[in-house]
C-alpha cells in the first residue's frame, strides 16, 4: 500500500496542515534559511503535517530549498546548503513575513487529499491513479510514510544529531502545473526525512 497525495484545488497561502506553496507556519523564533551557497533566502516548498504520515504524531516537517540561481547552488544535495528542513512541534503556528530579496514563495498554494492505493511501488502509482480515477497522472503530488521510491540509488541521509539512518517521511513531485511547479530538475522528486529522536530534518532530490 502507498499513501498518495493528490492535488485538491488551491488553498489559502496560510492554510493549516499539509500543503504545498504558501507561507510556513513556524515557530516564534524562526529565521527564514538562507542558502549556503548565494545567502539568498530559499523558497519554501511544501509543509506535511506529521499527523497525516503517522497516526498519534504532532507537529510540521517543512521543506525549503534555494531557487535564486537555479541549479547553482547543489539545492539537490542533503548536505549541501543549497536546501532544508525542519521538523517543527506544536508550536508552529506563526506565520512569517518572507524576506523582500530573492525567490521565497510558489505561485501556487495547494490543498492535498489522502488516498491509500494498492499498489507495490510508489512509482507505478500515478499512472494506476490516472487510469482509475481519469485525472492526469501529474495530479498526484506524491507520498507519505512507507518506503522513499528512489529514482537513483538509495540515498538515505544520516542525522547530524545520532549518526542514524533518518526516517523517510515525504516525497514529493514537482506539482500538477509546470507554470506553478516547484524545481527538481524537470521530472524530478524530492525526498523529506526526519530523526524522531533528535528532532532533525532532512531533504534532497533526484531525477
Ligand atoms: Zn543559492
Ligand atoms: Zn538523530
Amino acid at each position: 500500500m502507498v499513501k498518495l497525495m493528490t492535488y485538491a484545488g488551491p488553498a489559502a497561502a496560510d492554510a493549516p496542515g499539509t500543503r504545498t506553496g504558501g507561507v510556513p507556519y513556524t515557530p516564534s523564533a524562526f529565521e527564514w534559511p538562507r542558502c549556503r551557497e548565494c545567502a539568498g533566502p530559499m523558497q519554501f516548498l511544501a509543509q506535511v503535517s506529521l499527523a497525516d504520515v503517522e497516526p498519534g504524531s504532532s507537529g510540521l516537517l517543512s521543506i525549503f530549498m534555494c531557487q535564486n540561481d537555479p541549479g547553482l547552488c547543489d539545492d539537490w544535495d542533503a548536505s549541501a546548503g543549497g536546501n532544508r528542513a525542519f521538523a517543527f512541534g506544536a508550536d508552529a503556528v506563526h506565520v512569517p513575513t518572507p524576506p523582500g530579496d530573492g525567490v521565497t514563495l510558489l505561485d501556487e498554494t495547494c490543498a492535498v487529499h489522502f488516498e491509500q492505493v494498492d499498489v507495490e511501488d510508489y512509482l507505478e502509482a500515478p499512472e494506476w491513479w490516472h487510469q482509475r480515477s481519469g485525472r492526469p497522472a501529474r495530479e498526484v503530488l506524491g507520498q507519505v510514510g512507507g518506503q522513499a521510491a528512489w529514482l537513483q540509488n538509495d540515498e538515505t541521509p544520516q542525522c547530524d544529531g545520532c549518526a542514524h539512518p533518518m526516517t523517510f517521511v515525504v516525497q514529493l513531485e514537482e506539482g500538477h502545473d509546470h507554470r506553478t511547479s516547484a524545481n527538481f530538475g524537470g521530472g524530478g522528486c524530492g525526498y523529506g526525512f526526519r530523526c524522531r529522536s533528535c528532532g532533525t530534518a532532512a531533504f534532497l532530490w533526484q531525477r
